[in-house]
């Protein structure tokens, strides 16, 4: 389990450290030396999934998805990969069915792709100037929900207007359910 602020500062370490200051999640992957497995699977609910296999951090990626998508789920495993390593090495990630468990990974993931993909900054700004969630999503190629995370975030660090409405929270499985 990881505070908010460990996550926040964990996905901020390696956009920083490892994406050359880009929110690319595959080259981040790739300069941590994780490697990417390509899935081909219909584009059903396994987006990807994330592996450690003697040693080696494995990201499994749907290459049959939209590039967004398969940018969005990268960042995802790359959450579960930086957040979760404990529970891959024990090889749990997929089987874990413990469902309060799994949810906090799930939102847990989520937030890390969240802060990875996003610039705040850019939010504030865009939040101040009156931009909706969905249009904030679009200009920064993310489903709406990851801007949901960040603009809740944001809200409760006191960085956005204490006045404004906040978007409803989705679903802690949402990158799952998301369709492509
Ligand atoms: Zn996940």
């Amino acid at each position: 389990m990881s505070s908010k602020k460990e996550i926040w500062t964990r996905a901020h370490e390696v956009v920083r450290k490892y994406g050359g200051g880009a929110r690319d999640p595959f080259r981040i992957a790739d300069a941590k030396g994780y490697m990417i497995e390509d899935l081909y699977m219909r584009a059903d609910r396994t987006k990807g999934f994330a592996q450690i296999a003697a040693g080696r951090t494995l990201l499994h990626i749907n290459r049959n998805l939209s590039e967004e998508m398969q940018r969005m789920t990268c960042a995802h495993e790359l959450g579960h990969a930086t957040l979760h390593r404990r529970i891959l090495k024990q090889g749990l990630l997929c089987e874990y069915d413990l469902f309060m468990a799994k949810t906090r990974l799930e939102f847990e993931a989520n937030l890390f792709a969240a802060y990875l993909l996003m610039d705040e900054k850019e939010v504030v700004r865009c939040v101040r100037e009156g931009c909706s969630l969905e249009w904030i999503a679009g200009h920064m190629d993310v489903h709406p929900n990851y801007a949901a995370l960040i603009i809740r975030s944001l809200y409760d660090r006191g960085k956005l207007p204490k006045e404004m409405k906040l978007p409803d929270m989705p679903d802690c499985q949402f990158l799952g359910f998301i369709d492509d």
